[in-house]
């Protein structure tokens, strides 16, 4: 059983509920995910049964009100989840962290009273999957420059365009398009099945294999107007999206850190060479102790984090910091922790490979590490490096 990485006593921050929900997602990662990874990673699925049981559970939304299906719990609940989800793989977390952050949060937000009672409590169950497309193939760090265009008709839009790279686009039964239309950009719900609308699953990923990652692509797909997510126009819209999912990322990355350093650190134990475990040897041990100083740093970064969002005080320039910061770390612990395993590192019996790979789709998604520098770099400076 994984007993967690907590040099610094953060739990000890935590009320008792925060504890026992952590320890109930890592139960769950034990019992019900790191059975069936390998399998997955293997033949590059995502473990649909899952699921229901992660919205039974209530990992699905963790911020949704009751009312609508959720647990109504907080920002740093989520945080948690999101960690304790991702030291299984980082595919299962993404699940979540679309369905919650990305498709949950724009209905609950800006979605009728209809879309919110039609969609969120079926989301929250796990009965419905949704989906997020912002990216396009010529436009991903740049949205705004997107092509994907809605026609306003009598009673709809005509959506056309393609989304790509999009995480559960082929198993999704709602997409949450962002689209051009003569009143600025809007969001739209795009149903499977609606005509004119298709998915295809990209294959050949290196990373992120136990994910269902999609081309979406809109012919003269008409969408109508109770489709349309109603309060909401701008880019700020697809922005406060992907800055709920951010915060859920900072979180997330240290659960596969955690994961790997766990790996690393018991291995070094066992693993003899020059008749003594390489444990013994300093360069191993200063290993170990980078990743569990850059670890204790992203935990005690997502503890104050977590607070500031529950307080309202948390802004995206912080969530940012923190992205940046976490996911750049966490990648060079899973490498770091592949060279302690030796060549048992590159195969997928052992974690770090797998954790290492996924990471470098967490590096460049939900906005690149350069981005990010980008947007920490104008809010010290007061100059925009962007335009
Ligand atoms: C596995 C996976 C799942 C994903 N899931 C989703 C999803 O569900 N929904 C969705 O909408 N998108 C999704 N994405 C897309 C992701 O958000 C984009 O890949 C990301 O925004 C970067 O866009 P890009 O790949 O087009 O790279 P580009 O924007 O072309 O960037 C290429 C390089 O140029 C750098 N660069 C760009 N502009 C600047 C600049 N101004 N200054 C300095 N450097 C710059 C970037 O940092 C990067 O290093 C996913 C991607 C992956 C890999």
């Amino acid at each position: 059983m994984f007993l967690g990485v907590d040099y610094y006593r953060i739990a000890d921050l935590l009320s008792e509920d925060e504890r026992m929900i952590q320890q109930t997602v890592r139960e769950f990662v034990d019992e019900q995910f790191m059975p069936v990874i390998q399998k997955h990673h293997r033949e590059s699925t995502f473990p649909m049964e899952i699921i229901p049981k992660l919205g039974a559970l209530g990992f699905l939304g963790v911020t949704v009100p009751e009312e609508f299906g959720g647990p109504g719990l907080s920002n740093l609940v989520y945080g948690i989840v999101m960690q304790e989800l991702e030291r299984g793989d980082t595919g299962l977390r993404s699940f979540a962290s679309v369905q919650g952050s990305l498709v949950m949060f724009p209905i609950k937000a800006y979605g009728s009273p209809e879309q919110k009672k039609q969609w969120l409590p079926k989301l929250a169950s796990g009965e419905k999957i949704g989906c997020f497309g912002l990216t396009e193939p010529d436009f991903g760090s740049n949205p705004g420059g997107m092509l994907t265009n809605a026609k306003k008709t009598t009673d709809g839009w005509l959506l056309n365009g393609a989304k790509m790279w999009i995480t559960n686009g082929s198993i999704a039964d709602v997409a949450v398009i962002w689209a051009r239309t003569d009143e600025g950009v809007n969001g739209f719900l795009v149903e499977k099945g609606m005509p004119g609308f298709t998915a295809s699953k990209l294959d050949g990923k290196f990373s992120l294999r136990a994910s269902d990652t999609a081309e979406l692509s809109f012919q003269d797909c008409f969408v109508p107007e109770e489709n349309r997510l109603p309060n909401i126009r701008g880019l700020k819209g697809p922005l406060s999206c992907l800055n709920e999912a951010r915060f859920g990322i900072a979180w997330g990355v240290v659960g596969a850190a955690m994961a790997c350093y766990d790996e690393a650190l018991s291995y070094s134990k066992n693993r003899i060479q020059f008749n003594r475990p390489i444990a013994g040897f300093q360069l191993t041990q200063e290993k170990l102790v980078e990743m569990v100083t850059e670890i204790t740093k992203a935990q005690l970064l997502n503890y104050q984090l977590g607070r500031m969002k529950d307080e309202g005080k948390a802004k995206h320039y912080h969530v940012s910091l923190a992205k940046r910061n976490n996911v750049n770390n966490a990648l060079k612990i899973a490498r770091s922790a592949r060279t302690i395993l030796g060549a048992n590192g590159i195969s997928d019996e052992y974690q770090a490979m797998r954790h290492a790979m996924n990471l470098e789709s967490v590096l460049t998604y939900e906005g690149t590490h350069e981005i990010h520098t980008l947007i920490v770099g104008e809010n010290i400076t007061g100059e925009s490096a962007f335009k």
